[in-house]
C-alpha cells in the first residue's frame, strides 16, 4: 500500500467519536451546541461536554453533523440563497432585508425589540410551527433548553443568557414527542449545525425534514457560566445571581442589573478570561445561515435589528408586519455599518484563531 493511501484521513463516515474527541473535543473548539447529543443515541451530555456512553458502530454521524468540522459556506449559501456571498461587502451574509423592528406586544424580559419571541410565537400561531426549541433559564441564570408549545411558553423564555448553552440537544425531546414543525432559537453555531443536518446530503435520516425554522442570534462570543458567575458575577461585582434581573452587553460594556435596578459593569475587554474558549474558532457574527437573523447592534435601545435570509424569513417577517405583531423603522446606515464592521471583526479573529490553533482542514 502507498503510503499516501496508508496514512489517509478517514473519510467521516470511518470517523466516529474518537475523531470528534480528537478533533474537535480534546482541543477545545467544541462549542457546546448538543447536535451530537441530540442526534446520536450513544451519545450523552456529561460533565459539561459530548461523552460517549455506548458501543461506537464509527457512522460519522456526529463528525459530519459538528458545526465545528468541515462547514463549507459556499455550498450551504448556494443551497439556501441560489448565490455565493460577496467576500468584500456581504460579512453579514446574505440577507435581503435590514431593518430596525419591535415587538408591539414587547415585554420586559425581552433583550432588545422581543423580536426573537414576536418572530416564534407568531409561527406557533399561524402554524408554521408546531413546536419552537427556546432556551429559558433557571433562577441562578442556568440555561434550560426546552420544547415551547404554548405562546406563554416562548414568552417565559425571552432575554439573553450569555452562557454556553447545549440548546439543540432539547430537539431530541421534540423529535421523540412527534413534533413535525419544529422551529429553533440559538447562537451561530447552533444554527450552523441545524442547517448542517438539514442540508447535507448525507446517509441519515434524523428526522431534518422536521426542522421548520431558523430564527439566529447576533452573537460575538459566549461565555462559560462557572467562570461567568464565579469570576464576575460573585467575584467582581458581588452579586449573588439569584440577585440579576438582567444581563446585557452594551456600548463595550458588560453589565449585570440587580433586582433593585442597581447596573454593575465591566468594560468588555474585560471579560475576556471568562469567555467560553470553544467560541474562538467561530468566524459567524450574525447566524448567516439562519431563515431570519436578530440582534442588538445597529439598533437603538428596545428595539433589534432584524436581517431577513431565505424566502422562509422573508414571509414569516412580512406576515408577523401585517398582522401588526412586531412594528419596524429604518436601520440608520451607521447602525447597519458598526454591525458589518463587528462581524468583519469576528472573521479577522477566526482567521488568527485558526493559524494559531492549526485548524486549517477541520474548519470551513
Ligand atoms: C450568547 C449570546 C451573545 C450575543 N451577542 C450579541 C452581540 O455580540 N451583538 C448583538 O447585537 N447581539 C448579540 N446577541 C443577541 C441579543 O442579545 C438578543 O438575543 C437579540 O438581539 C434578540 O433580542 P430580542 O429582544 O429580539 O430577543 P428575545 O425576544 O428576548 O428572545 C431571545 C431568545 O434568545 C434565546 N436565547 C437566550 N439565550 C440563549 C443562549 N445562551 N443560547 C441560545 N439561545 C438563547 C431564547 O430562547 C429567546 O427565545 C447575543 C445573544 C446571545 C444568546
Amino acid at each position: 500500500m502507498a503510503a499516501k493511501e496508508k496514512y489517509a484521513e478517514p473519510t467521516y463516515l470511518e470517523c466516529g467519536f474518537g475523531e470528534l474527541e480528537y478533533k474537535v473535543i480534546a482541543p477545545q473548539i467544541c462549542c457546546r451546541c448538543g447536535t451530537c447529543e441530540a442526534l446520536c443515541p450513544r451519545i450523552e451530555h456529561k460533565n459539561d461536554k459530548p461523552a460517549l456512553v455506548n458501543y461506537d458502530p464509527l457512522c460519522g454521524l456526529c463528525f459530519a453533523y459538528c458545526p465545528r468540522t468541515f462547514l463549507d459556506m459556499s455550498e450551504m449559501e448556494s443551497e439556501l440563497f441560489g448565490r455565493t456571498r460577496n467576500a468584500n461587502d456581504e460579512p453579514l451574509g446574505i440577507f435581503t432585508k435590514a431593518v430596525s423592528a419591535q415587538s408591539r406586544a414587547r415585554q420586559d424580559k425581552a433583550q432588545d425589540g422581543g423580536v426573537a419571541t414576536a418572530l416564534l410565537v407568531h409561527a406557533l400561531e399561524s402554524g408554521a410551527i408546531d413546536c419552537a426549541v427556546v432556551t429559558a433559564r433557571d433562577d441562578e441564570w442556568r440555561t434550560v433548553a426546552r420544547v415551547a408549545t404554548t405562546a406563554d411558553e416562548i414568552k417565559d423564555a425571552a432575554g439573553t443568557k450569555y452562557t454556553i448553552s447545549n440548546s439543540v440537544f432539547a430537539l431530541k425531546d421534540a423529535m421523540e414527542s412527534g413534533y413535525q414543525k419544529i422551529g429553533f432559537v440559538g447562537t451561530p453555531c447552533q444554527i450552523q449545525a441545524l442547517r448542517k443536518v438539514q442540508l447535507l446530503k448525507e446517509p441519515y435520516e434524523v428526522g431534518q425534514k422536521r426542522i421548520a425554522l431558523l430564527v439566529g442570534l447576533f452573537c460575538m462570543e459566549n461565555f462559560d457560566y462557572n467562570e461567568l458567575m464565579d469570576g464576575l458575577v460573585k467575584g467582581r461585582f458581588g452579586l449573588n445571581p439569584k440577585d440579576v434581573a438582567r444581563f446585557e452587553i452594551k456600548k463595550g460594556m458588560f453589565r449585570a442589573i440587580d433586582k433593585a435596578g442597581k447596573a454593575h459593569e465591566v468594560k468588555i475587554e474585560e471579560t475576556d478570561a471568562y469567555t467560553f474558549k470553544g467560541c474562538g474558532p467561530c468566524f459567524d457574527f450574525a447566524s448567516e445561515l439562519a431563515d431570519i437573523s436578530v440582534g442588538s447592534v445597529g439598533s437603538s435601545d428596545g428595539w433589534s435589528t432584524v436581517l431577513t435570509r431565505t424566502n422562509l424569513g422573508e414571509r414569516l417577517y412580512a406576515s408577523a408586519l401585517a398582522a401588526g405583531v412586531v412594528q419596524e423603522k429604518a436601520i440608520s446606515e451607521k447602525g447597519l455599518a458598526l454591525a458589518k464592521r463587528l462581524a468583519g471583526n469576528k472573521a479577522l479573529r477566526f482567521e488568527s484563531k485558526s493559524q494559531e490553533m492549526n485548524l486549517s482542514g477541520i474548519l470551513r
